[in-house]
């Protein structure tokens, strides 16, 4: 019986990982630009890393996390998002002593027990930033325009740019409170899970994808009208920062996010092309959160991209694959073993070759030769071998040099190199 893979948890095959690749060289490169610098975590964790961080009642925690103990009893789990493995890092390292901002970025694996469907995966991919050490609402803006930045880059235009403030511990209280009162006078159309935890987190109906909630809550009170004087400063700064860079958004006042850490900004990125799962990207301020961990006291703010999401929304734009330098066809056992020689010496010198293993008629090779997108082909049999010299193939015009077979190969490689890129 065959053993096929884990539900939910994709493989991303040949034919897919030159757009995966293009996707992630374009973060390496934007990313650079804005000085961030790449760090690698562990893809697991101590369970209560994201237990403490992102909220013991939001869903991540309630429901998605692949939990399980190590041989020695120890709970360990998954990593459903970056953010707080990057925290726990940053405090371990004590990286606040090397420098008063510390811009990372990652990439890589997470997983979350969710019900897959299109563009929602058990394990799935994220590229994420995080700016720790800095409340200047210009790392708020700059953020936004690193990621405006990127989606530009990878040709996805077709985005809608929502923020807006969650307040922090000194004005949430108070709204919500509010918001307390106005869920219990609509009980009853909630759903179970939003009766279950309103009390302990008002914020998460807000964010309840069951339609019944978001009806009943579409009156709540918004919290922009209830940020303290810092935060509304804040807020209006960061409006004003994204005005003088030209970047267009809207506000969406019910945008509360499902993890618990988020202060002040937050924002996600949508798209109308991926049905339900329209965030493609979203993040915010995580102002207490580095302490939360164990850290010093020290602002952040974030985001996270879901690679599947940029991928499906990519389509069938691809990048081009360009195919081998040179294909050589080989007829006979001495010139395969010739072929195989130079090829090796080729490929020491950065030429890309392939040659066929199989010792088929020379038609048959240069179907292959064709079928590989190969640029060159050299043809390679006892009379070449014996002359020193043979035919160089371009696949293009079908033009055609002789070239000599030399010990060093200078002739051949000359050749490669004087038509490469053309
Ligand atoms: P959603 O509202 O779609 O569940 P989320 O708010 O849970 O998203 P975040 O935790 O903010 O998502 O993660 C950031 C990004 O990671 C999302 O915008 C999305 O592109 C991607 N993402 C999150 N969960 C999944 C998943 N299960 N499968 C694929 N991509 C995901
Ligand atoms: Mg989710």
């Amino acid at each position: 019986m065959s053993i096929s893979g884990v539900k939910g948890m994709n493989d991303i095959l040949a034919e897919d990982t030159p757009l995966w690749q293009e996707l992630e060289s374009a973060a390496r490169r934007i990313f650079s630009l804005y000085g961030f610098s790449e760090i690698r975590t562990p893809v697991v964790e101590r369970t209560e890393l994201f237990c403490r961080s992102i909220g013991e009642t939001t869903d991540i925690v309630e429901k998605e996390m692949y939990t399980f103990e190590d041989r020695n009893g120890l709970s360990l789990t998954l990593r459903p998002e970056g953010t707080a493995p990057v925290m726990r890092a940053f405090a371990q390292h004590r990286m606040h002593a090397s420098d008063q901002i510390t811009k990372l970025y990652y990439m890589g694996p997470m997983f979350r027990y969710e019900r897959p469907q299109k563009g929602r995966y058990r394990q799935f991919h994220q590229i994420g930033a995080e700016v720790i050490g800095s409340e200047d609402a210009r790392i708020d803006a700059q953020v936004l325009a690193m990621l405006l930045h990127y989606f530009e880059a990878i040709g996805l235009q077709d985005v809608e740019l929502q923020i807006n403030s969650l307040g922090c511990p000194e004005c949430r209280p108070g709204y919500r409170d509010q918001l307390v009162a106005f869920i219990e006078q609509r009980l009853d159309s909630l759903c179970d899970d939003c009766r279950r935890r309103y009390r302990t987190n008002p914020l998460r109906v807000l964010d309840c994808k069951v339609p019944g909630c978001a009806e009943a809550t579409v009156e709540a009170p918004s919290v922009l009208d209830h940020l303290c004087t810092g935060c509304q400063d804040h807020f209006a700064r960061v409006r004003g920062h994204l005005g003088d860079l030209e970047l267009p958004y809207a506000i969406n006042p019910r945008m509360v996010r499902g993890l618990d850490y988020y202060t002040r900004t937050t924002f996600e990125l949508l798209t109308s092309h991926l049905g339900a799962q329209s965030a493609v990207a979203a993040g915010g301020r995580y102002d207490g959160l580095l302490r939360q961990v164990g850290g010093p006291d020290l602002p952040g703010i974030g985001f996270a991209m879901g690679v599947e999401r940029l991928a499906l929304l990519r389509g069938e734009s691809r990048p081009t694959v360009e195919g081998p330098d040179l294909f050589i066809a080989a007829l006979g056992e001495t010139a395969g073993r010739e072929a195989f020689r130079i090829m090796s010496k080729l490929q020491l010198k950065g030429i890309r070759v392939e040659i066929d293993y199989r010792g088929g008629s020379l038609k048959s090779q240069m179907r292959r030769a064709d079928k590989l997108a190969a640029q060159r082909v050299l043809i390679l049999g006892e009379d070449e071998l014996n002359r020193g010299t043979a035919p160089l193939k371009q696949m293009a015009d079908g033009s055609q040099v002789e070239v000599r077979i030399d010990e060093k190969l200078f002739d051949l490689c000359a050749h490669l190199l004087s038509t490469e890129g053309d």
